[in-house]
């Protein structure tokens, strides 16, 4: 069989969500969406169900998935529902609904749903993405509660820049959010993985913990609380083929990489058909045998090419880690000019394996 697998640390996964717990003191809801940024939503789901306190996807569908494996925990609609049909089953199946939209205010007010649904009211505190407007938002809580639909509320906003932790913007967005709840007695929610680990001081009585979880920082600097991360995805596959190359040989389409020397080329069954970025250039770093190298030439769609000079002792069915707890996957993505959160989310083809039940 192709030696090409994703194995996913669950035990590692566990120690990422304690640590959101622990840096918070907030109750956790594990953002899985995107089939938990490409982990497998089920099984990551199941391997938090004993201490999560809930989990949030984007839309009913992968909630409704991980309610047919077994998933008793609250789910929470991250963007809500997108037609208002969906409501019946979001009160059948127990989900929690954000509610970023006055059109989905007026969807809930006029529905026939007779279950009280727990809502979770979003402010646009200045992503300008979607979110009630701070203007609206005092008028809409009292629509909510006055509609007779409603078991509780919880207030929140998402951060646009808590990523960058020189600059003022998430203050600002707490400082509108906070002017704008005045009032309001609820439970709030704000922080993301960024805000998890990057912004102690801001209260959050649910926090949403998405890419940290998968062991992966936010940050592009070196940051204290995301260095205690361990990583959960290891991309691994093994060397197919060996060539010498004297100096002045292509390697690959396009002939990107020439041999400055004497060259030792292994080939690697992965590709970006496999969702290994495609813009991953020359120099990539890759772990052969144990042995840190380089990617050379272009990524092709079932096969890459490493530089195997410098670990002689690697030959075919040598074990090479894409990425994982020695090579980091945001170090790929920033030399493919992306984001873990994207090469995650890319993977296909590969099997997962999962290890640490
Ligand atoms: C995806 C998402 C998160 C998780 O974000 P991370 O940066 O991965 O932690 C949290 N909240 C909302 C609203 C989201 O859409």
């Amino acid at each position: 069989m192709r030696p090409a697998r994703a194995l996913i640390d669950l035990q590692a996964l566990r120690h990422n969500y304690r640590l959101a717990r622990e840096l918070t003191g907030a109750k956790a809801l594990a953002v899985v969406k995107a089939d938990a940024y490409g982990h497998g939503a089920v099984r990551c789901a199941q391997a938090l169900q004993a201490e999560a306190d809930g989990f949030a996807v984007a839309c009913i569908e992968e909630a409704l998935e991980l309610r047919a494996a077994g998933i008793k925990a609250p789910v929470l609609l991250l963007e809500g529902f997108f037609e208002a049909s969906e409501l019946a089953l979001i009160a059948e199946h127990d989900l929690w609904c954000v509610v970023h939209s006055l059109w989905q205010l007026e969807a809930i007010e006029q529905s026939g749903v007779h279950k009280p649904l727990t809502l979770w009211l979003k402010m646009d505190t200045g992503m300008h993405r979607v979110g009630i407007h701070p203007k609206d938002y005092h008028s809409a809580y009292q629509r909510l509660l006055a509609s007779g639909k409603v078991a509780r509320i919880v207030l929140m906003s998402h951060f646009a820049r808590a990523d960058e932790l020189d600059v003022d913007a998430t203050a600002q967005q707490v400082a509108v959010f906070d002017a704008a709840r005045k009032g309001l007695a609820a439970e709030c929610s704000l922080r993301n993985s960024p805000a998890v680990l990057g912004w102690p001081a801001i209260k959050s009585d649910w926090v949403r913990p998405g890419i940290m979880l998968y062991g992966a920082s936010p940050f592009e600097v070196e940051q204290a609380q995301a260095s205690r991360l361990q990583p959960v995805m290891t991309l691994q596959s093994r060397i197919i083929s060996v060539r010498e190359l004297p100096a002045g040989e292509p390697v690959g389409y396009g002939a990107r990489f020439i041999s400055p020397r004497p060259t030792r080329v292994g080939v690697v069954a992965m590709g970006y058909a496999d969702g290994y970025p495609r813009h991953a250039p020359t120099g990539t770093p890759v772990v052969v045998a144990g042995k840190r190298t380089g990617l050379i030439g272009r990524v092709s769609m079932d096969m890459l090419c490493v530089d195997l000079t410098e670990v002689p002792e690697a030959t075919v069915g040598s074990p090479v880690e894409l990425w994982g707890k020695q090579v980091l996957a945001s170090d790929v993505a920033q030399q493919a000019d992306t984001i873990a959160y994207q090469i995650f989310c890319n993977l296909k083809r590969v099997p997962l394996e999962y290890i640490g039940e």
